[in-house]
């Protein structure tokens, strides 16, 4: 006999449409029952006023990334000066500040609403390249952040093994000096390493490429064949840069989704992160392969990286997922409309896709992308993982009720999150983290320490 719980939501999201007045019984970490037309709150009951969504997955995230916020807003470049400023910060990391820091930073997800993370994880080594006594001493400080912050993590576990492609046929160059932090050497050295990897509950491995720049090709297919062994999500940064594109063109003469295809990375499993510079024929490969695609809206505009074809890609059998990415902000809601904005404006025309598809990409479509089908939904059998979003703040004040996942998607910023509910254990309460006390203060602290 295990004990229920209940929740009582005044408005919930079912996928298709809002419920008002919904009681949510919950047992070991799932939904048990989805009760509607409850008018008020049953006795006992949890209650939570505004818009529950689903948790949200936020399906790419490089922690280390949120020490750079406004650091990186000064001055002009492109993507590779800021990488330039990026790599400034990964010198610095150790396992414990590196704790510090995406214990807040996961933290700042769960107030926004984020009840998993997907986490591209290549700072593997100290600096230099020499492994840690424990060679998994970083990603395992990056489990435990999560865990401190109470919510879910897969984390990613990326090979990278080059600085980018050689002069000759199947040549690249070596790591460069902060790059030897990232690199195994090899394929065969990443896998053994991941392999030490264990998951848990709330912890998932899977595994990345990082780019095609990265991996050498005859490489690719050993990070392949370790994620199809375990059946695990294989994420890869895929054409978020021209330059990628005409260097791999060079190399191989090929795009980097042909290469990827021709070595056995494309697949249902697999999640190509950006895709933003894509011809018509790498679109059908990565749709027929039915491999998803994480866009990343706020990092990419960042980035000055272009507007990747969604909706031709969603149109071919590619799912979406989003993710905040370089964490130049950290809110689903503003991905979600981002990608629907950015192609408004591309295209002149509204409306591409509805509330309810952004919200499905930002929930059960990227818990998919990180290994979870059975997380998204309020549903019986699902995680017990939802959020509540306030619908008497001055952003989605005002709407009907029957609007809330429009005033939630086109309106809502993260700040508008009350609750957060993950395994049905009340980690955000009123806008109150109940784990890490002071969020901004944590942030503050761990991200001081690194600029020294
Ligand atoms: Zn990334």
């Amino acid at each position: 006999m295990h004990d229920t719980v209940t929740f009582w939501l005044s408005h919930a999201w079912l996928g298709t449409h809002v419920e008002p007045g919904v009681a949510l019984d919950v047992a070991d970490g799932r939904i048990a029952g989805v009760r509607t037309g409850v008018d008020a709150p049953p006795p006992g009951a949890t209650v939570l006023r505004g818009l529950t969504l689903p948790g949200l997955a936020n399906t790419h995230s490089h922690a280390f990334h949120r020490a750079l916020r406004s650091t990186v807003q000064v001055g002009s470049g492109t993507f590779w000066t800021w990488r330039e400023l990026m790599y400034q910060v990964s010198a610095r990391l150790t396992p414990e500040s590196y704790y510090d820091l995406a214990r807040a930073v996961y933290a700042e997800m769960a107030l926004a609403g984020i009840t998993s993370v997907g986490e591209f994880h290549y700072l593997h080594h100290a600096p230099g390249g020499a492994p840690y006594s424990n060679p998994n001493a970083m990603g395992e400080a990056l489990i435990a952040a999560a865990d401190a912050a109470g919510i879910r993590i897969t984390l990613l576990d990326t090979a990278y093994l080059a600085a980018g492609f050689g002069q000759g046929a199947g040549q690249y160059q070596q790591p460069d000096q902060h790059q030897l932090r990232f690199s195994d050497t090899t394929a065969e050295a990443w896998a053994e390493r991941a392999s030490l990897l264990k998951g848990t509950g709330h912890t998932l491995i899977g595994a990345a490429v990082h780019s095609v720049r990265a991996v050498p090709a005859g490489q690719l297919a050993t990070v392949a064949a370790w994620a199809e062994e375990r059946q695990a999500p294989l994420h890869v940064h895929l054409s978020e840069q021209v330059a990628e594109n005409e260097a791999c063109q060079a190399a191989h003469g090929c795009s980097p989704t042909r290469l990827l295809a021709d070595h056995g990375v494309l697949g249902a499993r697999t999640t190509g992160v950006h895709n933003t510079h894509l011809s018509a024929a790498d679109i059908a490969l990565l749709g027929a392969s039915a491999t998803g695609t994480c866009m990343c809206p706020t990092t990419e505009r960042d980035l000055a990286d272009g507007i990747g074809p969604a909706v031709a890609l969603q149109r071919a059998g590619s799912p979406l997922s989003l993710g905040s990415d370089s964490h130049a902000v950290i809110d689903l809601f503003e991905e979600a409309r981002a990608m629907e904005l950015n192609e408004r404006l591309r295209t002149q025309t509204r409306g591409h896709w509805t509330a309810a598809a952004l919200l499905r990409a930002a929930t059960v479509d990227g818990h998919a992308a990180l290994g979870r089908p059975d997380a998204g939904t309020l549903e019986p059998g699902a995680l017990a993982d939802f959020t509540t979003v306030a619908l008497d703040s001055v952003r989605t004040a005002g709407p009907a009720p029957r609007l809330a996942a429009e005033a939630a998607v086109f309106a809502a910023s993260a700040a508008d999150v009350r609750h957060t509910v993950v395994a049905g254990r009340h980690i955000v309460r009123d806008g109150q983290h109940a784990l890490v006390e002071d969020v901004p203060a944590a942030l503050a602290s761990a991200i001081s320490a690194l600029h020294g």
